[in-house]
């Protein structure tokens, strides 16, 4: 018995249902609203843009659909650059190719992890220099940690470029104490089944800009000209977020709080117990930022730790967990292959060392306290066993 559940499989972020998802699903079930339409999205999206502050937000079947759109209605064509943050997930970048525009990837700083407001600044000089301003860039915080976006924002002005933030891993974290997602003209979410909260798979779009929004919903919803016989003047898209879904989405940020509050306990066990390892260092939280903590992380430097990121990936997969490498930037994608990056300083690749030397640990809110401690113990045995041989 013992045995069996030491070999039991945890996982990096599973989905954390609160009990009441069921009650939205019946609502919708019992108005026979099993639609992308209806009452539970209303209120979702409603929901969501007063807990963050802003205007209005469109609820979508992805965090990807919602940059899809955003860039759409910023205008992004075939032709067009778009500057995007090199360290994420390849779903910041690819709506870019979907509308057959170049994205640009710019290099991460050590403090957050985020975009290099001194790379943002040489790639929009250069740009400017050559009349190839870039249509809009993607800013992206990673893991929950919010960029630097009292630097990045203003620099973005200065070029009058339209930001689209990213806030697919940060939704219920703040920057200065404003909601992350709420610094560009667009905010992107995602309740994809990894993510803080879920809708098993969903997303978000959020700004200030209602009339935008209106646009948003019109071409999430097949772009319909308002006549009975289905005209359409737009290329639209079947982006609207199902009813039903939206239902385990509102039960799903009723708990939000208490989400961010327990990935950041999480994260205070790891950074008590490993953090005073020799060369492990855990991804920063910025002065004046509060991190969701979605994903506990950090990075070992092998000349101080004698252990690099492979070996613990190894381990850990070894002992049924399942832990990852920092996102593999995407300026070394195969699919990215040939795109032009700007890097935080001449010849200093931080993306590319993050990626060679951090791991994401489990995170998951509904991991037993067992669980955490196998955990710690495995990455903990590195480093007994490099004591006891010295
Ligand atoms: C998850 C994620 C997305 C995509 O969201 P989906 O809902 O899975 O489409 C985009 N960007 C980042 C940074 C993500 O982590």
């Amino acid at each position: 018995m013992l045995i069996a559940s030491r070999n039991e499989r945890i996982y990096l972020s599973p989905p954390h249902m609160s009990g009441n998802e069921m009650k939205y699903i019946q609502d919708a079930f019992q108005s026979n609203w099993i639609a992308p339409s209806g009452s539970n999205v209303e209120s979702f999206e409603r929901e969501v843009a007063d807990y963050i502050g802003v205007k209005d937000a469109v609820a979508v079947t992805s965090g990807t659909a919602a940059i899809h759109l955003a860039l759409s209605l910023l205008g992004v064509q075939k032709g067009d650059y778009v500057f995007c943050s090199s360290l994420t997930f390849v779903a910041s970048a690819n709506p870019v190719v979907y509308l057959g525009a170049e994205p640009v990837f710019i290099d991460s700083e050590p403090d957050t992890w985020n975009m290099s407001p001194l790379a943002l600044a040489a790639a929009l000089r250069e740009a400017a220099i050559k009349g190839k301003l870039p249509k809009a860039v993607v800013i992206v915080n990673l893991y929950g940690q919010s960029a630097k976006m009292d630097e990045l924002i203003p620099l973005c002005e200065q070029y009058d470029i339209p930001v689209v933030e990213d806030s697919a891993e940060s939704l219920g974290s703040f920057f200065k104490g404003k909601a992350s997602g709420t610094f560009g003209k667009f905010g992107v979410y995602s309740f994809n089944g990894n993510k803080i909260i879920t809708t098993s798979g969903g997303g978000m779009i959020v700004s200030d800009d209602q009339k935008l929004l209106e646009k948003a919903r019109f071409l999430a919803s097949q772009a319909k000209d308002p006549a009975p016989h289905y005209q359409h003047s737009q290329l639209g898209y079947n982006y609207r977020l199902s009813n039903i879904l939206a239902g385990i989405g509102r039960a799903q940020l009723q708990v939000l709080e208490s989400r961010v509050a327990a990935r950041r306990g999480i994260f205070g066990k790891y950074y008590q117990t490993l953090g005073y390892l020799p060369g492990i260092k855990f991804m920063p939280e910025l002065k004046n930022s509060v991190s969701n903590r979605w994903l506990t992380t950090f990075t070992t430097n092998e000349t101080q730790s004698g252990i690099n990121a492979q070996t613990i990936l190894h381990s850990l997969a070894s002992e049924n967990i399942e832990a990852r490498p920092v996102w593999k930037p995407l300026h070394l994608q195969p699919l990215f292959d040939g795109v032009k990056f700007y890097p935080h300083e001449e010849g200093v690749d931080v993306s590319k060392w993050l990626f060679k030397n951090g791991i994401c640990l489990p995170s998951g809110t509904n991991m037993t306290d067992e669980e955490q401690v196998r955990i710690i113990e495995c990455v903990q045995n590195h480093f007994k066993v490099r004591v006891s041989t010295i």
